[in-house]
């Protein structure tokens, strides 16, 4: 027998029509690339973002096409999150901190039709537009008077011009729930990037999950400041739990240095801000140094690589914000974990809450976890024990875009759990620490550089015989890589040398910060360079300057 409840499907233009009917005058506030600060609110986002639907429509763009964007935070962006999704088109969050070449790749790979894309990515678009056949149009996020005029683009319009003429009412269309919505590539640590691709049940299940109590507890009285880029797994959510709760919301554009975060969560008496360790650690030197503190700042969402204690009791103790240690994925749609305490635990020592705050949380509804051993049997949790990290949920992915093999791990029930990549210990409350990658890749300011392309770029030198890639700790990008090699017999390169090579090959970020020279790399007995070996090794090595 049915339930007799009505049967809509859960989509992401509902969120916008709920913003704009109940919060319509909840501001969205904006710093753009031109620099000054621009005010909107819900109501009329909803309204331009009903025109960036109809826009489409005369496009021709049909259901499921995917609309590109190389695009900071910003209010323009948040109507691309809603124009494009709502109408059943897939919006594509690409980072534009990758090298032109996989930035071509990934726009390929999605058959990009139409990309829209910030004035400050001019110079990456003129370096990648000829080599993506399926772009038919190229839109400037500026005014019109903006627009580039020797950009040698073809198809090339400014956002306000395109929209403009189309009306601001706009009948969302009704489909499955199950359509793709956004989608969001992850470079992996072998081969090429893959494409999550999020569908319209599964980022609104992750939004409503991720505004609860001891989630983000986000509210309409909330003031929120994204700083994780809406490149990066929809910055989280936010644009999507703020629509539905109808939250402030606020944008740093391309200004990330600590200044200008600091200024702009004081001037919008930001509550709640949510980013990577990195960009916090430059907002609290900036504090520090000038002897500054927060007066609406509450409580702070800190993931995408492990917080470090100093920086949590920075937040807690010195300026009395709550930090929400988070752990998540991009095939997670992000979030996985997230740090809140127990009532059991407000007795406890400063001490040993600390000892709780340093874990990256526990599960969300939602969210089903396990870990295991390398013959896939399930380890206890007992805080003890690690193992390799999988899981299952509405909101974690089933299968890559155009994915060939099925990445997921079937139990004794056939259920499909996701292995995570990451190693971790879960504990008897069911807070879970991540103890180490499987994966080699390099975590450098909330970015991953692949290992392996590193290592490519050096065997590619006529004078390098064996490279191998590792991270090393940085005060502040948290990782930064090295590479180590062995030189050809007889063959002579200089470190400097080799570091040069680098240069056009891959973003500038991703060149390693260091030669080391060795006589052989570990290998072991199936042909792979033995990393954990190689660190073991390189544990006295410090970084050059550091
Ligand atoms: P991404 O898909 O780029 O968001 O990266 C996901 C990976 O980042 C995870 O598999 C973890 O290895 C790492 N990660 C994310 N959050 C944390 C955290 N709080 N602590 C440690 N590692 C993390």
């Amino acid at each position: 027998m049915l339930g007799l409840m009505q049967d809509q499907p859960l989509l992401i233009s509902s969120l916008i029509e709920f913003a704009d009917c109940h919060h319509g005058d909840a501001e969205i506030v904006s710093r753009r690339v031109e620099g000054e600060i621009h005010r909107t609110t819900w109501r009329e986002v909803a309204a331009r973002s009903r025109q960036v639907a109809n826009a489409l429509d005369q496009e021709q763009l049909a259901f499921g096409d995917r609309v590109a964007t190389l695009a900071w935070n910003g209010y323009r962006h948040l109507e691309l999150y809603y124009g494009v999704s709502g109408s059943g088109r897939v919006l594509h969050t690409i980072n534009p901190r990758l090298h032109p070449d996989q930035i071509a790749w990934i726009a390929n790979h999605a058959e990009d039709q139409i990309l829209c894309f910030d004035l400050s990515f001019l110079p990456i678009v003129k370096a990648m537009h000829a080599r993506c056949p399926t772009v038919r149009k190229w839109i400037a996020l500026c005014d019109a008077d903006k627009l580039p005029t020797d950009s040698g683009l073809p198809n090339l319009e400014s956002y306000e011009a395109w929209i403009s003429t189309h009306s601001q009412k706009y009948d969302w269309p009704s489909f499955d729930e199950n359509s793709a919505s956004s989608m969001c590539y992850t470079s992996g640590t072998t081969g090429n990037p893959k494409g999550a691709l999020y569908s319209h049940r599964s980022t609104m299940l992750h939004a409503y999950a991720s505004a609860m109590p001891d989630v983000m507890a986000m509210s309409a009285r909330d003031s929120v400041l994204p700083v994780v880029p809406m490149f990066h797994v929809n910055a989280w959510g936010i644009p999507y739990s703020a629509a539905l709760v109808g939250a402030k919301l606020v944008f740093p554009g391309p200004a990330l240095d600590g200044k200008s975060v600091f200024e702009l969560i004081e001037t919008e008496k930001v509550t709640f801000a949510a980013g990577v360790p990195t960009v916090w650690q430059m907002m609290l030197a900036h504090m520090q140094a000038s002897d500054l503190k927060f007066s609406a700042l509450k409580r702070t969402v800190i993931g995408g690589s492990a917080c470090p204690p100093a920086m949590i009791s920075a937040f807690q103790q010195q300026y009395g914000v709550e930090v929400l240690h988070a752990w998540g994925m991009t095939e997670m749609s992000p979030l996985g974990t997230l740090c809140t305490l127990k009532n059991k635990h407000l007795t406890q020592s400063q001490e040993q809450q600390m000892a709780i705050r340093l874990k990256q949380g526990r599960g969300i509804f939602g969210v089903e976890m396990k870990i295991v051993d390398s013959d896939g049997k399930k380890l206890p949790w007992d805080g003890k024990a690690s193992g390799d990290l999988l899981v299952t949920g509405p909101w974690v992915i089933k299968s890559y875009f155009k994915g060939e093999s099925d990445p997921l791990v079937r139990d004794a029930q056939g259920r499909g759990w996701f292995p995570t990549g990451d190693v971790a210990t879960i504990d008897a409350d069911g807070y879970l620490q991540i103890t180490d990658r499987s994966k080699d890749v390099i975590k450098s300011g909330g970015e991953w550089i692949s290992s392996i392309e590193v290592e490519n770029i050096a065997v590619a030198h006529p004078a390098i015989a064996m490279a191998a890639c590792i991270g090393v700790a940085h005060p502040k990008w948290d990782e930064r890589p090295i590479v180590v090699v062995v030189r050809k017999p007889g063959a002579e390169v200089l470190r400097e040398e080799l570091l040069a090579f680098y240069e056009g090959k891959t973003a500038k970020w991703q060149i390693p910060d260091d030669v080391v020279f060795a006589e052989a790399i570990p290998i072991g007995a199936t042909g792979k360079i033995l990393k954990a070996r190689l660190r073991e090794q390189l544990r006295d090595y410090k970084l050059p300057g550091i």
